[in-house]
This record gives structure tokens, sequence and C-alpha cells, in this order.
């Protein structure tokens, strides 16, 4: 008879589902930062339906998602769990990165099958849609999409993770579990950002500016930018990233502490601020020359710092170019200098993760050995909520942390 419970250092024969689980778990009363928020318990194993697999994780991937998560903002994700989806379990258990081995599949998943080693990526949608079964619609752009680990619950901190399963691809076997688990959100988002928007895909010798080029994104996307033939320019606010950002492909390295002009426009009629403004980003932009050549503008800005730079991107970025942003890390309002937005048809084009062939796209370049995991730390299960606290903190390494988990 199976164990009721089995410990992360014990192996769990193949196929087989305890009732109980270890899982690192949120409630709200904890909400805050994530170092109190996280706390180990043991929870009931979630039953799957017909589209939907029960995978054992070996290790997961930290992201920013539920540093939010463990805050309660933007978003209570306990509270969209029991409206959302009808889980009146009273907590959630985050992680949108795994690797793990598939320990059961529903009636309908002809995908994947029990043993296989897969990691997995975090876009759900409703599978039974007629417009998404159709091809009608971009399902990530469809209202049913939600972030697993996230918005879905029973995410990767757990020995058990829930997950629709056209999310699983095969992992990597050249890398350690470790590494398999630490670059799917990251890369598939950055993946999507920068060759799923028609005539903004990086070409042969674009010049790209990434924001945060040694974080989680950024090192994915100078790694993408770098494969496609582009030129990545990072910005970074520490010079000890300088090195790690060339060696991923960076053609030249801006420091944001260099300058002072962040944050929103100044009015327009506000002459003496906005003229002050001006002249900062103007030595912005000289910083992109010098690296780039005279005259040379980024085709494309990859944001997600938001609030606190997207006057700089919308500037910087070449006539006809794509500012294209998923995240708002500074602030949500964005201030943009419309005269030059329309004048010289720039773009500002929102994204959200990726689809199933974005990330499928990407996981490919993994496979083939075209990019690196980034992974800079790998920590126990129980140090989950100390690395989202670093990170919340901003003094994690530069690429991405992921945790063990199943040991056995
Ligand atoms: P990360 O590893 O912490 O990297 C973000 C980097 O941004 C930091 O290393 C920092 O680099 C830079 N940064 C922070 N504050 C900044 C500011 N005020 N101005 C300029 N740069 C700043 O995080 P990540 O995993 O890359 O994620 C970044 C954001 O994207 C988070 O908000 C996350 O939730 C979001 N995200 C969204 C999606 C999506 O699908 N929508 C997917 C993944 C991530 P420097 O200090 O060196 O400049």
């Amino acid at each position: 008879m199976a164990k009721e419970l089995y410990e992360l250092n014990e192996a769990i024969p193949l196929g087989e589902i305890p009732k109980k689980m270890h899982a690192q778990v949120i409630r709200e009363d904890r909400f805050g930062e994530p170092k109190k928020a996280f706390k180990r318990e043991v929870v009931d194993v979630p039953d799957i339906n017909a589209d939907e697999a029960l995978v054992l994780v070996k290790a997961a991937g930290i992201n920013y998602n539920n540093i939010w998560a463990a805050l309660g903002i933007p978003l209570n994700m306990v509270e969209v769990h029991r409206k959302v989806q009808n889980d009146q379990s009273g907590f959630h258990i985050g992680g949108s990165d795994a690797s793990g081995i598939v320990y059961k599949v529903g009636a309908n998943v002809k995908n994947v099958k029990i043993g296989d080693e897969v990691v997995v990526h975090c876009g759900t949608w409703d599978v039974n849609n007629p417009d998404i079964k159709a091809g009608k619609v971009d399902p990530i752009v469809h209202p049913s999409n939600a972030i697993w680990g996230y918005e879905v619950n029973y995410g990767s901190f757990a020995q058990f993770t829930k997950v629709q399963a056209h999310q699983l691809l095969p992992r990597p076997k050249h890398m350690s579990w470790e590494e398999s688990a630490a670059y799917m959100l990251v890369g598939a988002t950055a993946y999507r950002m920068l060759m799923g928007f028609k005539e903004h895909t990086v070409r042969k010798d674009d010049v790209v500016l990434v924001w945060g080029g040694a974080g989680g994104l950024g090192s994915m996307a100078i790694q993408i930018v770098r494969e496609m033939g582009g030129r990545p320019i990072a910005v970074i606010s520490d010079t000890s990233k300088v090195d790690y950002c060339k060696k991923l492909g960076a053609i030249g390295v801006i420091n944001r502490k260099d300058f002072k002009h962040w944050g929103m426009i100044p009015h327009w009629k506000d002459t003496d601020k906005y003229n002050e403004w001006v002249k900062g980003v103007r030595a912005f932009g000289k910083a992109i020359w010098d690296i780039a050549g005279k005259g040379v503008n980024p085709r494309i800005v990859f944001e997600h710092p938001g609030e606190a730079t997207i006057p700089t991107s919308t500037y910087v970025v070449e006539r006809g170019g794509m500012v294209v942003i998923c995240a708002g890390t500074s602030g949500y309002t964005a201030t943009v200098d419309l005269r030059y937005h329309w004048m010289h048809q720039k773009r500002l084009q929102g994204s959200h993760f990726a689809n199933d062939e974005q990330s499928a796209a990407f996981n490919q370049l993994v496979l083939d050995k075209r990019i690196d995991p980034c992974l800079s730390k790998s920590v126990s299960f129980d140090e989950i909520g100390d690395v989202h606290q670093m990170m919340y903190e901003n003094k994690h390494p530069h690429g991405n942390m992921v945790s063990t988990v199943q040991l056995g």
C-alpha cells in the first residue's frame, strides 16, 4: 500500500501517489516579506482532471512572481484561486518553473507518459475553449490564460505539481535537474518579446537594449538576441555585472547609476524640469551610440522595470522601432512624450509569458545547447522564502536561482 507521506530524501516509487506532500505554502494571514510569508506545511496531493498530469518535482525555479504572491499585491492569489478557480484550499503553492518526472496522466493526455523527464512552462488556459481549439486566438492572450504557480495553485514548490499536459516539454538531458528548472519562465517570456511580434522580431545586426541584463529575463534576452545575430546592449546597476553580460553576448554595457533622470517625465509645460530631463535622456542615448556607433539607436528595447525607465526606452528606441514590456517592477505609471511616439512611429507592445509554440521554440534552443540556463544559486527546499527575500531586496546573484525539491 502507498505510504501516506514521503520525506524529501526518500525515493517515491514511479507512479505511486501518496495522499500527502510537503509544500512551501503562502496563506493570507502571513502576507508580507517573502522570508515570513513562505512556510513548509504538509497538504493533500491534488487530484488531476482528464487533460492534466501530476509531476514529481525534482527542482523548482525561483521567479519574481512569487514575491508578488508573498506580498499579496497587486493581487491576493489565495482569493484569485478561491474566486476564479473555485479552489477553496485557502492557500497558495507557488512555483512557476520545474523539472521533474511525470507520475500520473489524465485520460485525454497523449503528449507525455508516466516516467517522462520534463520541464514545465507556466502558461495555462481553457484547453477546451472552441476558439483556442480552432486556433482562432493566441491562447496566452485569451481571457482564460493564467500563470501556473501564480494565478493557478499547486505550483512547483511542493513534492507534486498539477499541470495541464500541454505545459510539459522534454528536459535537456545534458543538464542537471537544477539547471533544467532554471530557464523556462524567463526564457520563454524573453523569446515571445523578441521573436513574437511580427515586424519587430530580432534581425541580424539589430541593436537591442536589454534592461536588467544580468537578471533572469535579461540574461535570457541577451542570449536570444545573440543567437538571432543581433547586437545586445545591457543595462546594469553594478560594475560587477559587466563581464557577466559581455560573456553572454552583450556588445557593451551601460551602468544606470551614471544617470539621474529616472522616473516619470516632468510635465512638458514645466520647461526647466523638462529640459533637465531631456539632457539626462540624451546623455543616456549617447552612451548607446558610444557602443553601437554614432546615430545607431536600438530597434527593440526589452523593457520590464516600467515606470522608472519607460520614458527613456520610448525616447531612445529607433524610429519605427518597438519597446516591448512585460512588467512594471518599479511602478505601473508609464509616461511617454507622445510627440516622439507618433512622429517617429514607435510601437509600445505589451507581452506576457508565451504560448506552447514559443515555449517549445525556446526549449529547442536550450536542447540544442545554444542557451545557457544561467543557474547562479541552488538552495534547499526550506530556503525558498529566503531566496525570494534576496530577490525582493535586489541582492540576489546574477542569472537564475532554483531550489531542489524531491531528492530521493
Ligand atoms: P530579476 O532577476 O530581479 O532582474 C530584474 C533586473 O531589473 C534587476 O536585476 C535589476 O538589474 C533591474 N532593475 C530593477 N529595478 C530597476 C529599475 N528601477 N530600473 C532599471 N532596472 C531595474 O527579475 P526578472 O526575473 O528578470 O523579472 C523582472 C520583472 O519581470 C519582474 O517584475 C517579474 O515579475 C517580471 N516578469 C514578467 C513576466 C511576464 O510574463 N509578464 C515574466 C517574467 C518576469 P540592475 O539593478 O542591474 O539594473
